[in-house]
């Protein structure tokens, strides 16, 4: 869903008005590409998201997403505080939040986004060429499996719907201007931290 009044200013200095954007289906390892990028790159800034989704016991909230109830989300969507939202995974809802932006943007960042495939897609849409839009892509839906086996936060219920949402994602592949094929991880980061540098150039 892209609501489409009140959306933050865009401002047009060199880094805020900016943004970057990791895609991919849930284990292709974009939350750690994000999380790098993060780490070694202080013109970024991240996205929190709100969500609907329980706590993770790693979780913070305000640090890893806004965690809301259904009726608090709801309601933000009828005031149209959101910039993009889809309900991704049964009966739950992501979406970023546009005071988001505006907060990041203020402090003369880029924004990195870690959002759904959709998401994503809107989100390029509406920044343009402002917006770096990066499609991370497991080396195979076997691989993805045995990654979201391994980090033990699902159900055999959560994962089947991830796995199933993310055999939908991958058609979308087509429609980025760049992939990243998440096989070696030091590779992977090292071309991201690449496309991030030659876009902030630009
Ligand atoms: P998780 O539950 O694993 O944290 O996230 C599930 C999926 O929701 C991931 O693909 C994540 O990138 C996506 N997601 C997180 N925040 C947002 C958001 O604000 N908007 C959209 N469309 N997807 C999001």
């Amino acid at each position: 869903m892209f609501p489409e009044h009140n959306q933050p200013s865009i401002p047009n200095s060199q880094l805020d008005g900016r943004a970057i954007i990791f895609c991919a289906p849930s284990g292709s390892g974009k939350t750690t590409i994000v999380k790098h990028l993060l780490s070694i790159d202080h013109r970024l800034a991240f996205s929190v998201s709100a969500c609907t989704r329980a706590q993770r016991a790693n979780e913070e909230h305000g640090k890893d997403y806004y965690f809301l109830s259904h009726n608090d989300f709801k309601q933000r969507i009828a005031n149209k505080e959101f910039l993009e939202y889809e309900e991704v995974y049964g009966g739950n809802f992501y979406g970023t939040l546009k005071t988001e932006i505006d907060r990041i943007w203020s402090l003369g960042k880029a924004v990195l986004f870690d959002v759904d495939v959709e998401g994503g897609l809107n989100i390029k849409t509406y920044f343009g060429n402002k917006a770096l839009a990066v499609f991370v892509k497991p080396p195979s839906v076997e691989a993805l499996e045995e990654r979201l086996h391994f980090r033990s936060t699902e159900t055999e219920e959560t994962l089947r719907m991830r796995v199933d949402k993310a055999v939908h994602e991958l058609v979308y592949e087509n429609k980025f201007e760049h992939v990243l094929v998440n096989n070696v991880l030091d590779e992977a980061l090292e071309e991201a931290e690449r496309l991030v540098n030659e876009f902030l150039k630009r």
